[in-house]
């Protein structure tokens, strides 16, 4: 299982909350793009795919 970013679900113009939701800092965004998240970091406690409003993060 790993936390899978679905960037066609992401509209891409806001600056991502769930990036301050990760409690390890795991995620990551670049301007408006969709977040980016590190594996290596990533505990896969589930809080950001419960965050994102628009189930663009998914553990899987
Ligand atoms: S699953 Fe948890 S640890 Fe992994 S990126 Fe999301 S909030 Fe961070």
């Amino acid at each position: 299982m790993e936390l899978k970013v679905a960037k066609d679900r992401c509209p891409q113009n806001h600056a991502c909350p769930s990036v301050r939701i990760c409690p390890v800092g795991a995620l990551s965004q670049e301007g408006f793009k969709a977040p980016v998240a590190d594996r290596k970091l990533c505990i896969k406690c589930g809080k950001c795919v419960r965050f994102c409003p628009f189930r663009a993060l998914r553990l899987e």
